[in-house]
């Protein structure tokens, strides 16, 4: 491990410095989130079952893109049960770089009823259009899953999984993690508003200016 890159230790850092973040944003139940950043050909992962406190960058597991089941690298490491998904958004989308997913109370609560979130708030579009679809149900860690996430996410930067949690993928690990933080702040807020009522949502030519906006506007630079 001594002969690694400095470029690739400061990444494993990084992923790991988005873990304790989540934590600290509440967004994490347990050690339920994982997190994953795209190096080189293959991706960073956060390991299966370690506590992020003692998360050391030599326990961050490096995966190919192409890894399939039977692979070696099995063998010697236990990256997340959930490295489907996140091996197959960075395989099919070249722009992202990063993959947080949570089980984030409010977003999972929509995500039990199978629904996603419409566009009640003008936030919504930072995710990429009028909602944030909710993926149908699949088992944790299958290729179905992972499936489901993909088609989800087509157009967007964010899903719910039913019954599970969420998605927020983005350019870097900053981007993601602030998305994952305010798909579950877009949930509460659609939550409270149902309580009034089935809320009134935002035409589409208003999420599309509001789109166009975000282009011009540097929210990229936010994170
Ligand atoms: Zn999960």
């Amino acid at each position: 491990m001594n002969s690694m890159p400095a470029a690739e230790t400061a990444l494993r850092r990084e992923v790991i410095e988005t873990a304790l973040e989540m934590e600290r944003l509440g967004i994490n139940q347990g050690t339920s989130g994982n997190i994953s950043a795209r190096w080189q050909d293959g991706l960073l992962i956060t390991p299966s079952g370690v506590p992020y406190a003692e998360l050391k960058a030599q326990d961050i597991v490096w995966l190919p893109l192409d890894v399939s089941d039977d692979a070696v690298v099995f063998e010697q490491s236990r990256p997340s049960t959930e490295w489907r998904f996140h091996r197959d958004i960075l395989r099919s989308r070249p722009e992202i770089n990063a993959v947080v997913h949570t089980h984030s109370n409010a977003a999972t609560a929509l995500a039990i009823h199978s629904r996603g979130i419409p566009a009640h708030h003008y936030m919504v579009a930072v995710a990429g259009g009028n909602s944030i679809r909710c993926a149908p149900y699949a088992t944790f860690g299958s290729q179905a899953l992972s499936a489901h996430a993909i088609t989800a996410l087509k157009d967007r930067t964010a899903c719910l999984l039913a019954h599970h949690g969420v998605i927020a993928i983005g350019h870097d690990l900053a981007r993601a993690l602030w998305l994952a933080n305010e798909v579950e702040v877009l949930a509460q807020q659609y939550l409270l508003a149902c309580q009034l009522g089935a809320p009134p949502v935002l035409s589409d030519e208003a999420i599309n200016e509001v789109i166009e906006k975000f282009k011009g506007y540097g929210l990229r630079s936010k994170a």
